[in-house]
């Protein structure tokens, strides 16, 4: 067994971990124990208490443009998960590796309400403010806001607590050394930029701006000794032996990830507009795919839900119609240029 790397005061198994911004791969039934040899940290998909209500039947993941794994726009959507989720995901991997709760929330009595209800099953927190500025708005001074709360939040965690920040918030190095006299135990870098658009949220994935503020951080953190972790869209086995990334203590991924999971067809939509609101895939409704004229969207779930051999011989029109394995993540309808939503009926 390889010695375990310290992080933050947490012994890992590995200097990988997921992000917080995953909106695929907790889904996968078998993904904790599939991925535990690999990943030594997992922190939960990010969850709020504000009035933002969960929605289940809405898409989560959006290819905007993709051309290669070093090259591609992928959205996604921002508190995906209820919190009764993500409780049952750490219950279900505590076991296997380090697990970190991360939460977002405009108030301090929000952000302990939350945190209790992961005592016992996690290792730590984490407080994401680039989404905390989009639920507290405009009209305060952000920095000195989040410095109090946290300040609070640290001194009564009985967890490590890590604070991510993403390009929305202004990093200088006068609030770098101020969010480290909190007493936090580390610091998540993510190059995601977040929007929100009335009710609706959004996160940008792509590999520019991930080499692009990797960059920026690597000469900021170098004059600190906070422990740092960095979000990469970019694949690991595609970042060079020296990459800027590399720069951090441990690398954590969401998206990039699909690329071990997925065969994603070229997509050209960069002359479109961002989205403004996400997709509902209404019940008893399913994707439905031509694999006549799109071979290679057989491929694109995550969850496997599209089978050639029975959806062929079931459909001589050449129409593949996800099965019950689809969970509505919507990378199919920005994937391939000609799905359908059909109601698959069975007979009495
Ligand atoms: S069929 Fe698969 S890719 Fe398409 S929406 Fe359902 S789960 Fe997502």
């Amino acid at each position: 067994m390889s010695r375990p790397i310290y992080f933050a005061g947490l012994s890992l198994t590995s200097p990988r971990g997921v992000s917080s911004e995953d909106v695929v791969l907790y889904n996968i039934p078998e993904f904790a124990t599939a991925y535990k040899e690999k990943f030594g940290v997992f922190f939960l998909p990010t969850v709020t208490d504000s009035e933002l209500s969960f929605e289940r039947n809405k898409t989560r993941i959006l290819v905007h443009y993709f051309s290669s794994w070093k090259d591609y726009v992928i959205v996604t959507r921002p508190f995906s998960f209820s919190v009764e989720e993500v409780e049952a995901i750490a219950r279900k991997i505590r076991e296997e590796s380090k697990v970190i709760a991360s939460i977002a929330a405009s108030r301090l009595s929000s952000l302990t309400r939350l945190s209790s209800r992961f005592m016992g099953i996690v290792d730590g927190f984490e407080i994401d403010l680039g989404l905390t500025s989009l639920l507290i708005g405009e009209h305060r001074s952000f920095e000195s806001y989040a410095i109090d709360v946290i300040e609070e939040f640290v001194s009564v965690s009985k967890r490590p607590v890590f604070v991510k920040v993403s390009p929305s918030v202004q990093l200088s190095s006068e609030f770098l050394e101020n969010l480290r006299q909190t007493g936090i135990a580390g610091m998540v870098f993510t190059p995601h930029i977040v929007y929100s658009i009335g009710r609706e949220f959004f996160r940008v994935h792509s590999p520019y701006l991930s080499k692009l503020y990797a960059l920026i951080w690597a000469k900021l953190i170098a004059s600190t000794d906070i422990p740092t972790a960095y979000i990469s869209d970019i694949p690991e086995h595609l970042l060079g032996e020296v990459s800027v990334e590399k720069t951090f203590d441990i690398l954590l991924f969401d998206t990039a990830l699909l690329s071990t999971l997925v065969d994603m067809p070229g997509v050209v939509e960069l002359d479109k507009e961002m989205p403004i609101r996400w997709r509902y895939i209404p019940d008893p409704l399913r994707p439905a795919i031509d694999v006549v004229r799109e071979p290679q969207c057989l491929n694109v779930c995550p969850y496997r839900a599209f089978s050639k051999e029975k959806n062929l011989h079931d459909s001589p029109s050449g129409l593949a119609v996800a099965d019950e394995k689809c969970n509505v993540c919507g990378l199919c309808l920005s994937s391939c240029k000609d799905v359908k939503l059909m109601a698959t009926l069975t007979p009495e």
